[in-house]
């Protein structure tokens, strides 16, 4: 007989892992104990030298399905004749850190109990297991214990005690275990004149009647705000188009897509086109939101017919939840809650995240009265939510996932970075935040933020950073952020006392984030196309070829200088940018040509431009005056579909660009370019778009329609995408390129090049579960930053 002392880490709490162990372990013919650290697990092992070899395989091998093993290390122990296997008290360390398990969706074991009339838990929203429920949401510190979450206030019932300390049930150390005796409750509540009136209650015996009620409300067409993980959403009845008009007026965003929330598959394949892979991320553990081909948009701009089979007995989603879209976001229920109150309505329905524009989400209900003049209702309950947390948003290319908002389901499980780095804190981009912080070779992205333009979510980010520190018991000794001096970001890294600060230019930790997705620590070519960044020069970078490894860069392309008329109010307004680089790039005649299609004089549709607004932008383009110049490949795509007469003016982020791509198609005749090696200033090869903008301007003075322009405009950016890289290959031998920056979230544009480039001989790193967009910046800031301190240490060779 041997023994042996094996510790694993990785994702081993809260997943069921100790019953698992203890499972194992009768199976194997092995005695000992097995027991929780603050590390992770400690098995004590005693059995023949091939059953102990089996056990250490099959530890790694059968973990549960939410357990992820990072480390295994085994060791010989003395030998103490054990002759049981017996889970033993749990042992602290204050040093010690450990995984923490994301929020998981209801598995299929807890959905048939809520849905079975016999089941103690039959319709009771809270019901869970050690293969799902709340995680993150509700951790206040750790190890991973009740007493330790937002669940401490429920003591367990007998029967949720028995269930919680039997090793041989799903719901040993089930930390969220509850039932409707014991656990939280749901309540239906609607203000009148400043009060709250209680409309419903869950009880013991009826714990889902506010749900029932709640939905009725929703079938009135009224909208409510609805508690969930990690926020509120604000709900309405997605197939009814007046209170969806009703609800994007109030919460201020007239145009942007909405969330739709379907009772189950078959119900979403009858309004959208669900392939075998989008099955499969709907109804994985992380239930993200995801992109769906939904409605067809011609090349004109029009709407088709709608992609899924809408049956007569099935009122049709809404074609207001997301105007001028060929994509649906759609999730499925994955939280008990949810799952009856999709089932009660018996229609889909809106769920969209509790923020007013720019704001973060609504954690507690002190903060839900922000919602009071957008929710008509609030459907509530009295688990705390103790970290914010947004549904990640997803899509599936070339048959696997692509983020486009990592957050529910994903954060805070790490990145695991190529070695070991100093402790960093990388503070992160200002839109579409996200921080991100080191341990060991690990990266833990945070979930995430948001726009950090106000007050609200600048507490909410400062908040997160001293939550991901507490809990992953962190000191970082190395601050990480963008070169921007206007980032909040930036200004919030600059106040900390730390010593070692490391500033990382916006695109090259957007392509330090895809070499550490990808395991890479080599030289690579990075094609950066993206909305704005603060280049090394100062000038507002975005249309960039680097050669770079996670250490420096080196630019070596970019889009030609172009003004931005009224610098931020260009971005609101592509009709500024479209006249201004016209004018700038054609002179005179051009921008004649461009006043009149702007203005509306070719057209009969409302004019884009006013005359003064035109004038204005002609003195910012020959004075320089509040007119910043840029590379952006972002403002080259607004200035196009306002050329082109998709819209002169946005409501949110990008939304001129992401129309012009749903009217788009492959295959178009690539619009000229010119490419001009520049060696006086820096030698780096230089796009000139003269050539692009003319043709753009004769085609739709030949009455084309914005489709044609728009999927020309993809054809001529994934042609000189392809060209440049050829062109660095030749010089320095490099074949390796990745795509990143926040116009690859193009679907569209990312499909024509990474099939040029591979079709060429490159080997492509896309985005995967690191967004491309500014959601994935602050991972590349912390490889930078932790390389860099490693060199200066003389760590690295
Ligand atoms: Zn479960
Ligand atoms: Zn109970």
């Amino acid at each position: 007989m041997n023994a042996e002392f094996i510790t694993v880490t990785g994702v081993v709490q809260g997943v069921g892992f100790r019953p698992f162990i203890y499972g194992l372990a009768k199976r194997s013919d092995v005695y000992g104990w097995v027991r929780n650290t603050s590390a992770g697990v400690e098995i004590h092992a005693e059995g023949t030298a091939a059953a102990l070899e089996a056990f250490a395989r099959d530890v790694r091998e059968e973990a549960p399905p939410r357990a992820y093993v990072a480390t295994l290390t085994r060791a010989a122990a003395p030998y103490e004749g054990r002759d049981e296997f017996v889970i033993v008290e749990s042992a602290a360390d204050p040093d010690a850190y450990q995984l923490v398990s994301p929020d998981i969706a209801t598995c299929g074991d807890c959905r048939r109990e809520l849905l079975d009339p016999a089941d103690r838990r039959h319709e009771y929203p809270f019901t869970n297991c050690t293969n799902c429920g709340p995680r993150f949401t509700i951790i206040e510190g750790l190890p991973y214990d009740r007493e330790r979450t937002t669940m401490r206030h429920f003591p367990l019932c007998p029967a949720c005690r028995r269930e919680y300390e039997d090793p041989s049930d799903r719901r040993f150390h089930a930390e969220p275990n509850a039932c409707p005796v014991c656990g939280p409750r749901v309540r239906l509540v609607r203000r009148v004149n400043g009060t709250a009136v209680e409309l419903a209650a869950g009880t013991t015996d009826d714990p889902a009647a506010p749900i029932r009620a709640a939905a009725e409300l929703l079938r009135d067409g009224e909208v409510l705000a609805v508690k969930g993980l990690g926020g509120f959403h604000l709900a309405c009845d997605a197939t009814d188009g007046a209170v969806v008009r009703k609800l994007k007026q109030r919460k201020r965003r007239p145009d942007k897509p909405l969330a739709v929330m379907f009772g189950d598959v078959d119900e979403l394949r009858r309004h959208c086109r669900v392939d075998p892979e989008e099955a499969d991320l709907l109804t994985s553990p992380e239930h993200p939101i995801v992109l769906l081909d939904w409605r067809e948009v011609r090349t004109d701009g029009t709407i088709g017919a709608e992609v899924g089979s809408a049956e007569a007995d099935v009122p049709p989603v809404d074609a207001g939840v997301a105007v001028g879209q060929r994509y649906l976001g759609a999730m499925l229920p994955y939280t008990p809650l949810h799952v009856l109150l999709l089932r009660a309505a018996g229609r889909p329905l809106v769920m969209t995240s509790g923020n007013l524009a720019e704001e973060p989400i609504v954690k507690g209900w002190e903060e839900a009265d922000r919602l009071a003049h957008i929710a008509d209702a609030y459907l509530l309950h009295d688990r705390e939510i103790a970290a914010r947390y947004d549904d990640s948003v997803a899509l599936v290319r070339r048959g696997r996932p692509r983020l486009v908002r990592r957050s529910r389901g994903y954060a805070p499980f790490p990145v695991p970075l190529p070695r070991e780095l100093p402790q960093v804190l990388a503070c992160g981009a200002e839109l579409k935040n996200t921080f991100c912080v080191t341990r060991d070779a690990y990266a833990f992205l945070s979930q995430h933020i948001g726009d950090l333009e106000n007050l609200e979510t600048l507490e909410h980010y400062e908040t997160s950073i001293a939550l991901y520190e507490r809990m992953f018991r962190l000191e970082p000794e190395v601050v990480a952020y963008d070169s921007h001096p206007e980032y909040l970001a930036t200004k919030h890294a600059l106040t900390l006392p730390r010593e070692e600060k490391v500033a990382v230019q916006h695109h090259h930790a957007h392509l330090a984030a895809r070499l550490v997705e990808n395991g890479r620590e080599d030289q690579v070519i990075g094609v950066c196309m993206d909305g704005l960044g603060y280049g090394a020069d100062g000038v507002l970078w975005g249309g960039e070829v680097l050669v770079g490894d996670l250490l420096g860069y080196e630019r070596v392309a970019h889009l030609e200088e172009l003004p931005l008329p009224g610098g931020a109010l260009a971005i609101e307004r592509p009709a500024r940018t479209a006249a201004g680089w016209v004018y700038a790039l054609l002179g005179d005649d051009g921008l004649a040509r461009a006043a009149r299609l702007l203005r509306g004089r070719a057209g009969g549709r409302e004019p884009f431009l006013s005359d003064e607004e035109l004038t204005a932008v002609v003195r910012q383009v020959q004075t320089g005056e509040n007119a910043p110049l840029t590379t952006s490949c972002g403002r080259l795509f607004d200035a196009v579909a306002a050329l082109a007469g998709v819209r002169g003016s946005i409501t949110y982020e990008g939304q001129a660009a992401i129309e012009l791509e749903m009217m788009s198609r492959s295959g178009a005749e690539p619009y000229p370019f010119a490419i001009e090696e520049e060696v006086a200033t820096a030698p780096a090869a230089v796009v000139r778009l003269a050539p692009l903008v003319a043709a753009v301007l004769d085609d739709v003075e030949a009455g084309r329609e914005p489709g044609y322009v728009g999927s020309r405009l993809h054809t001529t950016v994934a042609a000189l995408t392809l060209e440049l890289c050829r062109r660095v290959r030749a010089a320095n031998g490099l074949a390796v390129a990745a795509l990143t920056g926040g116009v690859f979230q193009n679907r569209l544009l990312s499909d024509l090049c990474e099939d040029a480039l591979e079709a060429d001989g490159f080997e492509v790193l896309g985005s995967g579960l690191v967004p491309a967009n500014d959601g994935g910046v602050a991972l590349g800031q912390a490889a930078v930053a932790g390389y860099t301190v490693l060199r200066r240490r003389g760590l690295l060779d």
